[in-house]
């Protein structure tokens, strides 16, 4: 996979992309991450990359000419896929960075200010994306975060192929509880079945601990999540239970 990230701070990425997963990633040529200057691509003589906004009001805006010609150059005749980090985009969530996961490459590029110029969004960009509704000084956070949670499912990027598969939200639901030794600590003991040694019975824990984890916490999930008949019943009647009269 090949990332491209565009960005007049590209020193920020420096140091979270050389730790970590994202850095075995990189090691095991399961993904090449480039990050572009938009500056480098301003002609003027001050590379001017934001001017004041017409119409006036406060702060800047991101000028489309430098970002236009980073974009293009970088990209050539590859139409991939070029998303604006931006609070006004689609929200992320596992299946968006699971469906970015299964592509060849992509670009993202990163506003700052007030914003960049409407005609990157309209002409220049497929897609926006926001990692949640609050506003970022800047996109550079935000593309971390989509760079993080797309690269760990790429095959391979996990020491424990196994462990993304099981993450909350992978399965629609939350992830139950982890433990790990001592077995007791202060008195407080990890939880019998998981010391058994008895896989099914560990399985049907973890499931269930799972399933009352999201009613607890994102009940909303559940009306999507794929339960069984039977799971659905075993929800039904937790709910009941909580709502009878005491
Ligand atoms: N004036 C803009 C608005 O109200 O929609 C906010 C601009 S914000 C200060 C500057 C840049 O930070 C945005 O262009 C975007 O790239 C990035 N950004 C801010 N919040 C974000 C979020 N929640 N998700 C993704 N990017 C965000």
């Amino acid at each position: 996979m090949r990332i491209d990230i565009f960005s007049i701070f590209p020193e920020m990425f420096v140091s979270p992309f050389e730790a970590s997963i994202i850095r075995r990633a990189r090691e095991r040529g399961l993904v090449d991450i480039q990050t572009h200057n938009i500056r480098d691509y301003a002609t003027d003589k001050h590379q001017m990359t934001d001017d004041t906004p017409y119409g006036g009001g406060g702060g800047m805006v991101m000028k489309p000419e430098p970002i236009f010609a980073a974009v293009e150059t970088v990209r050539g005749d590859d139409p991939c896929p070029v998303i604006l980090l931006s609070p006004q985009g689609r929200v992320l969530t596992q299946a968006i960075a699971q469906e970015m996961a299964g592509q060849e490459r992509f670009m993202l590029i990163c506003g700052r200010y007030e914003g960049v110029d409407e005609r990157v969004r309209e002409r220049l960009v497929t897609d926006e994306i926001s990692i949640g509704d609050y506003v970022l000084s800047g996109g550079e956070l935000a593309a971390m975060v989509v760079v993080d949670a797309v690269v760990r499912l790429l095959p391979g990027a996990l020491g424990y192929e196994h462990s993304a598969a099981q993450d909350s939200h992978a399965t629609g639901l939350l992830e139950g509880p982890h433990y790990t030794r001592p077995p007791e600590f202060r008195g407080w003991a990890v939880p019998e079945v998981l010391i058994s040694g008895h896989h099914a019975r560990v399985d049907a824990w973890r499931r269930e601990q799972a399933i009352l984890r999201t009613l607890q916490r994102r009940p909303d999930l559940l009306e999507t999540a794929p339960l069984t008949d039977k799971e659905r019943k075993w929800v039904q009647e937790l709910l009941d239970a909580e709502q009878a009269p005491k």
